[in-house]
């Protein structure tokens, strides 16, 4: 039974439930990798993990750069169009801001545009946008989704649970300085907050880079959340518990929190 939670099934709309019509949404825009890396050959991986070496992406349509939890075409279309278009255009300005080494509007960790004051439209829209990416992250691991979040991503709920820091992409930055301005891509996968005592999952992260900007975005469960995903999730419940005591007795190493954005 969900109340909370949406159950994942792989032939089903992770944002809405419905089942027909699948698509696999980007990872990281596709409008935003064409701006940043045009027609040129792309390899996607890690460059730092031996075993896992980067693979040639054919095209920023390649399948390497779409989820594989899937959502249904009219949540990828018309529903999340003015998610898309918002990201877009604040991308924009963020990226201009850095180019022109701006101080101005930038706050608390985020950068603060007059087109997206909060609570405007605009601004309701972009953090929409990244509500649709942690539920298809979530989907990605074969999680559940908040329903409410789920809902906000596609305009059918209005309260917003996501939290979002904005700043120049610290290895870009490093790469820049050492080797010139080359174009970077990143994403930080799905990261798991959890309970310091117990373990228990308690809310859930991701970033995404693209170029010069990083974009750290989470929401924490609610504990009635947190009480059906124990009792109703129990693989994804424990996927997410024995990560979180893995880290215990080995604890994640600086370059990597920062690359996820967590430091
Ligand atoms: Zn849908």
């Amino acid at each position: 039974m969900s109340i909370l939670l949406r159950r994942f099934y792989l032939n089903k709309c992770c944002l809405c439930g419905d089942s027909g019509n699948l698509t696999g949404e980007h990872k990281i825009k596709l409008s935003a990798l064409r701006d940043e890396f045009g027609n040129v050959p792309l390899y996607i991986g890690g460059w730092d993990d031996p075993d896992n070496p980067p693979k040639l992406a054919q095209s920023p349509k390649s399948k390497f750069f779409h989820f594989a939890g899937k959502i249904c075409k009219e949540c990828n279309g018309t529903k999340t169009q003015k998610a898309d278009r918002s990201f877009h255009e604040y991308h924009k300005a963020v990226k201009d801001s850095i180019k022109n080494e701006r101080s101005d509007r930038w706050e608390n960790g985020i950068f603060k545009h007059p087109d997206f004051l909060e609570h405007s439209e605009k601004s309701d829209w972009l953090f929409r946008y990244f509500a649709k990416m942690l539920c298809c992250r979530l989907a990605e691991s074969e999680g559940p989704t908040p329903i409410s979040l789920a809902k906000f991503a596609i305009g059918e709920f209005n309260q917003n649970r996501i939290w979002l820091n904005v700043r120049r992409e610290p290895i870009q930055e490093r790469f820049a300085n050492e080797y010139g301005g080359w174009p970077y891509a990143a994403h930080g996968g799905l990261v798991v907050y959890a309970n310091r005592r117990n373990r228990e999952p308690a809310g859930f992260h991701s970033s995404l880079s693209i170029g010069s900007v990083q974009y750290i975005f989470w929401f924490r469960l609610h504990w009635l959340e947190k009480i059906e995903l124990r009792l109703q999730h129990r693989k994804f419940y424990k996927f997410c518990k024995n990560i979180a005591l893995d880290k215990r007795n080995m604890p994640t190493d600086p370059d990597t929190l920062e690359k996820l954005g967590l430091s």
